[in-house]
């Protein structure tokens, strides 16, 4: 990003980012998204369209991590609705041989209404995980939930859950004390740059103070972690981390890039045929409108894929 178009881009975020609680809008979207290209970052919003997706996936090399789209949830019916979906999902994955994990959002299983509700929904989820020898993966949300994801990741990790990882995010000042803080569960964590709108007395502002923070949390979990996964499109990034593993005598097994499904799906299959295991995340069910916002603002021209989907119809 340009010093000239930075202001312009963080404009037009902000502005996106806000968009995606515009009730007008939001019905718009789920009534015309799909068709509008919505399907190049979302699976679709059934479990057969998304499993299709898998197969495919698992085909050409990828491991999957599949996100049931959906958050903040208010209902405890409903929270309890997600679980049993996810129980299905992964009873899926085993029933096929499928190569893919589960990632959640506390708020998607409770954490908004009560924190022991999102703690005895993730343990079913990652109990039933264990059970076929598969992982769940914690989001991490907006910085009012960074506290809460992290005492229930540490909980869940002392009651023995060991199929259980969580994110870190660069873009928070405090991520690399949390990281260093954490580094003595030795635990299986996704580093990226965060997604979120988030205010200057917490994160960095600049693309270049995020990704400066970025890389050093890249170099401390390639030295101190079992397992990182580095979830970034940025191919700066990707390149410096390849080579500071090398560098430092990190083992392949002891990473892997993860990217989101349609998101520079050539680098993707350029790290795949370069050796380097490379995880899709792929997003799929009715909820996906506060997703695809958050993909449009990450990157104008995806945005104005969009609009011009529109005017061609
Ligand atoms: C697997 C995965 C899991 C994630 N989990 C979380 C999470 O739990 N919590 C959270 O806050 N955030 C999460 N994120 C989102 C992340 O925080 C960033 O918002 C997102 O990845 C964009 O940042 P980047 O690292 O790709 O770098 P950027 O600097 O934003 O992008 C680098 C380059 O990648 C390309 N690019 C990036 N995004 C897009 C896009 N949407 N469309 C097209 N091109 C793009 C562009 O060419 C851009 O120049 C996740 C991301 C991934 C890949």
């Amino acid at each position: 990003m340009t010093l000239l178009t930075a202001p312009i881009d963080g404009m037009m975020r902000s502005a996106l980012l806000g968009a995606a609680d515009n009730r007008a809008l939001r019905r718009f979207m789920y009534r015309h998204g799909m068709n509008l290209g919505a399907r190049r970052f979302v699976a679709g919003e059934t479990l057969d369209e998304f499993l299709a997706v898998v197969r495919k996936m698992n085909a050409r090399g990828f491991t999957v991590a599949c996100g049931l789209l959906g958050e903040g949830v208010e209902d405890r019916g409903d929270a309890a609705a997600v679980v049993d979906e996810y129980r299905h999902i992964l009873t899926a994955f085993a029933a096929e041989g499928l190569r893919s994990n589960v990632a959640l959002k506390l708020t998607h299983l409770g954490l908004a209404i009560d924190a022991d509700l999102a703690r005895a929904n993730a343990t079913a989820v990652a109990e039933h995980a264990r059970s076929y020898g598969n992982f769940v993966r914690i989001d991490m949300e907006q910085s009012a939930y960074t506290d809460a994801t992290l005492d229930l990741y540490r909980a869940l990790r002392k009651s023995g859950m060991d199929n259980v990882g969580t994110v870190l995010q660069a873009y928070l000042h405090r991520s690399e004390a949390d990281l260093a803080a954490l580094a003595a569960f030795e635990p299986n964590l996704r580093l990226v740059k965060g997604a979120y709108l988030e205010p200057s007395s917490i994160a960095y502002q600049t693309r270049e103070n995020v990704d400066r923070a970025y890389a050093r949390m890249i170099e401390t979990a390639l030295l101190r972690l079992p397992f990182t996964a580095i979830a970034t499109h940025d191919h700066r990034i990707i390149e410096h981390a390849l080579a500071f593993a090398k560098l430092h005598g990190v083992a392949q097994e002891r990473f892997e890039f993860q990217m989101l499904y349609g998101v520079r799906p050539k680098l993707q299959a350029e790290l795949l045929a370069r050796g380097h295991p490379v995880r899709l995340a792929i997003p799929f069910g009715s909820q996906w409108y506060p997703y695809l916002v958050r993909r449009l603002a990450e990157r104008p021209a995806n945005l104005f894929f969009f609009l011009g989907a529109l005017w061609r119809k």
